[in-house]
């Protein structure tokens, strides 16, 4: 990657514009003047004006992740704001919503600040979202109206469920008093009961503890049952199962607040692929069947699930090596994000750029018209169609643990301009 400061004028030329807030496309130039969008859609360019070629290229809004764990503080050693941000750019992403089970976990106003003040200097947006309860321990709540006014944009514990359905509702009546929303890890703890990978025909050949579905769909039924009682924002992450995409469509209908995401890599794998027991495929919640993985691009093209999120999860490769019983769950994402969805759902561009851009934004509130004249320039240029294989050297991120390397996607990020600078991926 090269990643350079924006020049005072920079001029993409000729590409096409495809506004996934309009849902309008147009060919044109883009003008940046000053880090802003000066003009969209123009023709032209003059002579001595810094430009970029973008025939053949789309020019869209930046993208935004609303779920990644970039491990600081307290796990350098996996991925820094720093590295972690490298990981976005090489994806598309402009922004992100880090999760707070960091080393201490982010659950004071002190701990967000610190983040906040630490991203200051990324070449992405890191915004941070703070633990619903004390030390993510499900118990006790933390400071909600402090921890939201140092900049956290949701609450959650994620990586661990909140079991208290009690705690829960607190957490939800409370946070609905600041119109933000809570992300809960949807999982029955008693009935995941260690299980680690999806219970089913795969997870009794291997001889490894079963994950069933149900741990997932029960979980978030009591969640989406909380919050249609509160009318309140509730944010489902990395849905899984069929049966917990339909419990969202279902209580969707009630609640025009529950927003739900799924994950790149339960949308492209099915459990079969545990089959050589490689723990990059060990996540939490699990790699389901092929009939799950059918379902969530059903529900994706329904709208059930509004946005994409990678729940990019780094592991040092020695954490990774060990077996599977012993390898901590989770997998990177960002890099091969865009790729791995494009291929796999094989849908228009413009409604697949909106789970990738507007719609995350709305979730999370942040503004979603990324090309009005005078805003601070926020864009991604991809190459839908190049087809491309996954490698190594494409890995940004401080860790290696992803199943995605030697798969073939489609869809390449070739620029990322973001905070002043521009990322070209060639
Ligand atoms: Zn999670």
């Amino acid at each position: 990657m090269n990643l350079k400061k924006l020049p005072k004028k920079l001029v993409l030329q000729g590409g096409t514009i495809l506004d996934p807030l309009s849902g309008r496309s147009t060919k044109g130039n883009v003008v940046i003047e000053h880090n802003k969008i000066k003009s969209v859609g123009s023709a032209g360019g003059a002579k001595g004006e810094t430009m970029i070629d973008c025939s053949g290229l789309v020019i869209t809004h930046g993208f935004c992740d609303v779920h990644v764990h970039f491990r600081e503080p307290g796990r350098e050693d996996k991925e820094t704001l720093q590295t972690g941000s490298r990981a976005a750019l090489a994806g598309g992403f402009t922004r992100v919503c880090i999760m707070p089970n960091t080393s201490p976990p982010l659950d004071s106003p002190e701990s967000i600040r610190f983040v906040v003040e630490k991203a200051e200097e990324c070449p992405v947006h890191i915004h941070p979202i703070g633990a619903v309860t004390k030390g993510q321990k499900g118990k006790e709540l933390t400071e909600v109206q402090a921890i939201i006014s140092e900049g956290a944009v949701a609450l959650s514990d994620d990586g661990l469920p909140i079991s208290d359905a009690q705690v829960m509702r607190l957490a939800l009546e409370y946070t609905s008093m600041f119109d933000k929303p809570v992300i809960n890890h949807a999982e029955d703890e008693c009935l995941r009961n260690n299980g680690l990978m999806h219970e089913g025909e795969i997870s009794t050949r291997l001889g490894l503890a079963g994950n069933p579905s149900l741990a997932e769909a029960i979980m978030i039924q009591r969640d989406l049952e909380l919050a249609n009682m509160i009318q309140t924002k509730l944010h489902v992450p990395h849905v899984t199962s069929a049966s917990g995409a339909a419990n969202i469509r279902r209580m969707k209908k009630l609640n025009s607040n529950i927003t739900a995401e799924v994950t790149p890599h339960h949308l492209f794998f099915n459990d079969q692929a545990l089959l050589e027991y490689n723990t990059n495929f060990k996540v939490a919640p699990p790699i389901r069947a092929e009939n799950d993985r059918k379902e969530l691009i059903k529900a994706v093209k329904d709208g059930t699930f509004d946005c994409i999120a990678t729940d990019h999860a780094p592991h040092t490769i020695e954490e990774k090596e060990a077996t599977f019983e012993l390898a901590p769950f989770g997998m990177i994402g960002l890099e091969s994000c865009f790729g791995a969805v494009n291929k796999v759902l094989d849908m228009p561009l413009k409604e697949l750029l909106k789970l990738l851009t507007v719609n995350p934004r709305r979730v999370m509130g942040f503004e979603e018209d990324l090309f009005t004249i005078g805003c601070a320039a926020e864009l991604t240029i991809i190459d839908p169609d190049q087809e491309w294989i996954f490698k190594e050297q494409n890995i940004y991120s401080k860790s290696r643990n992803t199943p995605f390397i030697g798969e073939k996607l489609k869809g390449k990020v070739r620029f990322t301009i973001s905070k002043g600078s521009i990322a070209d991926l060639k």
